[in-house]
């Protein structure tokens, strides 16, 4: 009996994993049409200057509607990217489309256009001389300035501190893109790399953000991030900001930014009009 029990069990098990792999590769084949295709959008959400109320910049965030399986999240359909070699062509596609919303707004609003923050992954990363030319061909076609664009990466990615992605991120930070280390204090960090790499900006992921009005711990951890990114010049942004509370929390730590619900979540460009130009304070 117990031996039969084992062996349904095991069975059921490899059927499980048969229904994921159908389901992964169903998956990439719909997100390698959809791409084709151009379904796939950009939403952009707003960051916060925590001193002047003020939308300083937006983080672009891939979108994907299916006309099958509805709205798929990133944080299914971009490990399929990863997977399958697609973050490629998806990361090329978000890329030259915040591009081409930051010169629109440039020209709509001026100065108050907000800076571009584009995600990339440690893939493309590691096939940085790529990405290094895709992101100064994006720059180029669509006439933004290196300055107005910030990329941001991995702490998992620069941990592995890969000749290939070092140089990379030497190379963007040469043409002039702002570096930023996003989901900080999630990896297994060494500290030190923070002052070997020309980046920026640290962000403070969103579950130590989440909690820092109901445990200490994660006050302390915020904290320590907000005072190392400090000593040592750099720019720090709160993820994940839902409540009041913790926003005023991370004011008196002197955080610099932050997003979060709280503001606003990710956009189409065009419903974000009225953000980009009004304080929050
Ligand atoms: P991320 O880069 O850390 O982006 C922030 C995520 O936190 C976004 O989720 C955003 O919607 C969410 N968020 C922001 N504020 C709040 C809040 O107050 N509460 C809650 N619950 N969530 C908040 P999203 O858009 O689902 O993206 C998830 C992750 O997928 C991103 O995390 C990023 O790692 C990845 N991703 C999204 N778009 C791209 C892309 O174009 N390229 C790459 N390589 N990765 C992307
Ligand atoms: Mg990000
Ligand atoms: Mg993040
Ligand atoms: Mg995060």
């Amino acid at each position: 009996q117990a031996k039969a029990d084992g062996r349904r069990r095991v069975r059921v098990f490899e059927e499980g994993l048969r229904e994921r792999a159908v389901a992964r590769h169903s998956l990439e084949r719909r997100l390698r049409t959809a791409l084709a295709a151009d379904q796939l959008q950009v939403h952009y959400q707003p960051v916060v200057d925590l001193r002047s109320g003020r939308v300083v910049s937006v983080e672009a965030l891939a979108r994907w509607d299916d006309a099958e399986l509805g709205s798929v999240g990133p944080e299914d359909f971009i490990a399929v990217a990863e997977d399958s070699g697609l973050i490629h062509t998806l990361g090329a596609f978000v890329l030259s489309t915040a591009c081409a919303q930051r010169a629109e707004w440039a020209r709509v609003l001026g100065p108050a256009a907000p800076r571009v923050a584009v995600n990339v992954s440690p893939h493309q990363l590691l096939r940085g001389s790529a990405l290094v030319r895709q992101v100064s061909d994006s720059l180029g076609r669509h006439g933004v300035q290196a300055g107005a664009l910030c990329l941001e990466i991995t702490e998992s990615s620069v941990i592995a501190e890969t000749e290939a992605c070092t140089r990379a991120v030497r190379e963007l930070h040469a043409l002039g893109v702002e570096m930023a280390v996003d989901d900080f204090g999630t990896g297994y960090s060494s500290l030190s790399y923070l002052t070997r790499l020309p980046v920026s900006v640290v962000k403070a992921d969103r579950s130590f953000v989440s909690a820092i009005t109901d445990d200490l711990e994660s006050i302390h951890i915020v904290r320590a991030v907000v005072g190392l990114a400090h000593g040592l010049g750099l720019r720090t942004v709160a993820e994940g900001a839902e409540h009041e509370s913790q926003v005023d929390e991370l004011v008196r730590m002197g955080c610099d930014q932050a997003q979060g619900y709280l503001f606003s979540r990710a956009l189409p460009a065009d419903d974000l009009q009225d953000v980009l130009t009004h304080s929050f304070w």
